[in-house]
């Protein structure tokens, strides 16, 4: 039995766990659940799934009778408390940004296994995470599709070295728009993901393909590729998660509907794989599969990826922190959809290249990016 700390349960990846928690009652257990602020939903979640813990980010409020059997805690303090349960086995982060970077190290140095949802956090510290996976022996599971599927191919690859890792991407709604047409998208027009349903962030940062520059990075600190090696491609299918090329030119990929309930899964099961309700590829269906090359010129903030990565130290973590800012702008309405990229090339520009061995380091860098950015704003 797994019993699995959920950060982030009523959020997309939260719920969606926990519906492949219900399907597998003998295998999995949430032993503790913690939401920022839907405290409805989080009350309907520990009614019916009853965690030993139940955490809160807002400020304290009154707890329901019935729910009082289990341990209740408040305040950003609840990330770490939850992240560190003794009865936890694993540690689902999906909560959203940077804010999940504390919760991942405290949940590694606890020695629990981190299913990661939470790519900011690799990016923004990604030196630190992969340090202190290694040092507690635990491998960092992916729950991002693409990642799961790399993961997948490289277990199928028995012990040979990938070459390149080929990274897909929908495209987003916008990926047949013209520059002026995307200039002045809408937050609604950014909101409507073709394949996938998603939380707002990762929503937004998939129709600017930041999304994309970000799993860029995160793949790098996953899987130790440098930069020149990872490459992205347009599918805009979402049937191939993504590929992995080896020596030979032999490329093995991981195809499955477009059903995040199936990486969740993956990684909590890992290395097995246990039966699921999620539908079928019908492949006599599939009219074709398509591929593109990703347009620079429309999209440039996938090439800030490879700058940052480039760059090195805190260059990812201050390309993070000025993308999270002016996806809140564009979404409050603050700024047109391009200055996302305008904003975030700036913050990189404008600050120095500095380390980020510890998490001071990582916190100041953010800390810095974010007034840069806002300043922008
Ligand atoms: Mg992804």
């Amino acid at each position: 039995m797994r019993e699995i700390a959920i950060l982030g349960s009523t959020g997309s990846i939260g719920t969606q766990a926990l519906s492949v928690i219900e399907a597998h009652p003998d295998r999995f257990h949430a032993v503790a659940l913690v939401a920022r602020t839907s405290a409805e939903t989080l009350f309907a979640q520990v009614r019916r799934f009853r965690p030993r813990m139940a955490g809160l980010v807002q400020k304290p409020i009154d707890i329901p009778e019935d729910l009082l059997f289990c341990e209740w805690v408040f305040g950003e303090a609840c990330l770490r408390t939850a992240a560190t349960l003794s009865d936890a086995s694993d540690v689902l982060v999906s909560v959203v940004g940077f804010a999940g970077l504390p919760a991942v190290l405290a949940a590694l140095s606890a020695g629990k296994r981190v299913l990661l949802a939470n790519k900011e956090a690799l990016v923004a510290g990604g030196e630190l995470v992969t340090d202190a996976a290694r040092k507690a022996g635990q491998l960092l599971m992916p729950v991002d599709s693409e990642h799961s599927a790399i993961l997948q191919c490289l277990r199928a690859a028995d012990g040979n070295a990938p070459k390149r890792l080929i990274l897909t991407a929908s495209g987003g709604p916008f990926r047949t728009w013209s520059a002026e047409q995307v200039a002045s998208a809408t937050a609604k027009e950014a909101l409507t993901h073709p394949n996938w349903t998603m939380g707002k962030k990762i929503t937004v940062d998939s129709a600017s393909m930041m999304n994309k520059a970000l799993e860029v990075i995160e793949a790098h600190w996953l899987f130790g590729l440098p930069p020149d090696r990872i490459d992205v491609l347009i599918h805009k299918e979402s049937v191939i998660h993504s590929m992995v090329e080896f020596e030979d030119g032999a490329v093995l990929a991981q195809l499955g509907v477009p059903d995040m309930r199936i990486p969740i899964q993956y990684a909590m099961s890992y290395p097995e794989r246990l039966p699921s309700a999620s539908n079928r590829i019908e492949f006599a269906q599939l009219a074709s599969l398509t591929f593109e090359k990703p347009d620079m010129n429309r999209f440039p903030g996938l090439s800030l990826a490879y700058e940052a990565l480039n760059a090195g130290g805190a260059a990812p973590c201050i390309l993070n922190a000025a993308n999270e800012c002016a996806v809140e702008a564009f979404l409050q309405d603050r700024i047109p959809f391009n200055r996302i990229w305008q904003i975030s090339r700036d913050t990189l520009e404008r600050l120095p290249a500095c380390p980020a061995r510890t998490l001071s380091d990582v916190v100041e860098a953010d800390g810095a990016a974010r007034r840069m950015a806002l300043t922008l704003v």
